[in-house]
């Protein structure tokens, strides 16, 4: 019998599994939140992920149920796992995923290097926080937030009064995380895949670039990287694994710091944009490890197969009509870019495809990724 994978969101991470789903024999099911979405190329069936009823009926029809985001609320998932549903990755782990608060506290007892941090429920408090961190720090939404929604820098306590006071309407004793504001270099991120059964292995460490709080640009591996840097990174993401019992894809973002340390900025558990290179660029593509790990098959070669890799998003302008076209003048031009599309309407500042080039020559590699790109820029 066939084996079904169930995946829960319609985005352009489910959208990417399905290629790998067909080459491995696998059937895939998408649990979307609405019609026409990016992965709705798949058998979808539209439906509401925070309704158990929903949830369930959807995995009834799987063998596996897995994620293209972290929002399905913690009690669906503790009553599938309950009913003997396979849900990789598990609520247990997933949590930390889910509520960054819960993440510092957890990564913490694991030893793992971190901006300091705390847990504020006041203006007091944060005033606390930034009399010891020379009065600026990052305020962050604990749940809910992405791509820089749900983080604030600060320079006064009063700047995150709207949060606390949602807080205080919200009524369930919640709290804000506060960090210190980390002096970086860069930011680099170190994705892993881990069997159930165990086994895990490790991609090279990336470094990735942020602008305005969205990712733009992905370079593989992490030019400059020494050992030292690798190794550090690649023992920060398999103790995490371990640590926090992840099954499928974990992507840790990390800081590397003015002093050079490595610090973890936040964990994601499931396929991640800073390993869209590893479609293009490495023997086992992110999506075809996530698929193999949920199901507990053997995991495969997570290297590059080329010297190097630059991914960089495709972004919806103001100004475009379709994208259509803007694709194929792009894969007119640039035939050695691997054009990625997700089937979205173009949004401003809605990601909605990517480029990869790969070769050997980083200045090379770069300009044709930058270049391709461009082709979509207004
Ligand atoms: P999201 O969940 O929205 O992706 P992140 O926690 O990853 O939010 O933060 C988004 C971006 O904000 C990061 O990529 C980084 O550029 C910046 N940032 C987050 N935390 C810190 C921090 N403690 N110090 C400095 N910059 C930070």
């Amino acid at each position: 019998m066939t084996v079904r994978v169930g995946v829960v969101g319609g985005g352009q991470l489910a959208r990417m599994m399905i290629a790998p789903a067909v080459e491995l024999g696998l059937e895939i099911r998408v649990l979307a939140e609405q019609e026409g979405m990016s992965a709705s190329l798949a058998a979808t069936q539209v439906g509401d992920y925070r309704d158990l009823d929903t949830v369930r009926a959807f995995a009834r029809e799987v063998d596996v149920v897995t994620f293209d985001h972290e929002h399905v609320p913690q009690d669906v998932l503790r009553a599938l796992v309950s009913e003997g549903v396979a849900v990789h990755p598990g609520p247990d782990a997933l949590q930390f995923a889910q509520d960054k608060l819960v993440m510092r506290a957890r990564l913490a007892e694991l030893g793992m290097p971190q901006p300091d941090w705390a847990a504020v429920t006041s203006a007091d408090e944060l005033q606390v926080f930034l009399d010891a961190h020379g009065g600026r720090a990052v305020v962050k939404t604990p749940r809910g937030g992405y791509d820089g929604k749900g983080v604030r820098v600060v320079n006064a306590a009063t700047e995150a009064d709207d949060w606390f006071a949602a807080l205080a309407e919200d009524g369930r004793g919640g709290a804000l995380l506060v960090e210190e504001l980390v002096e970086f270099t860069r930011e680099l991120a170190q994705q892993v895949a881990r069997r159930p059964s165990g086994e895990i292995v490790a991609y090279p460490v990336v470094e990735t670039v942020q602008q305005g709080g969205v990712c733009a640009e992905v370079v593989a591996p992490a030019p400059r990287a020494g050992i030292r840097l690798a190794q550090v990174a690649e023992r920060i993401g398999i103790a995490i694994a371990e640590g926090l019992g992840v099954t499928g894809m974990l992507a840790v973002e990390l800081f590397e710091t003015v002093d050079d340390r490595v610090l973890v900025n936040e964990l994601a558990m499931r396929p991640h944009n800073s390993g869209h290179w590893t479609q293009d660029g490495a023997v086992t593509s992110q999506f075809e490890q996530h698929l193999r790990a949920v199901l507990d098959l053997p995991l495969g070669d997570p290297s590059a197969r080329a010297d190097w890799s630059v991914m960089i998003n495709v972004l919806g302008g103001p100004s475009q009509g379709t994208l259509d076209g803007r694709f194929a003048d792009a894969m007119a031009a640039h035939p050695r870019a691997k054009i990625h599309t997700y089937g979205k309407a173009p949004r401003p500042g809605r990601k909605v495809g990517h480029v990869t080039v790969t070769g050997d020559d980083l200045d090379d590699v770069a300009y044709e990724a930058r270049a391709a790109a461009s082709v979509f820029l207004d």
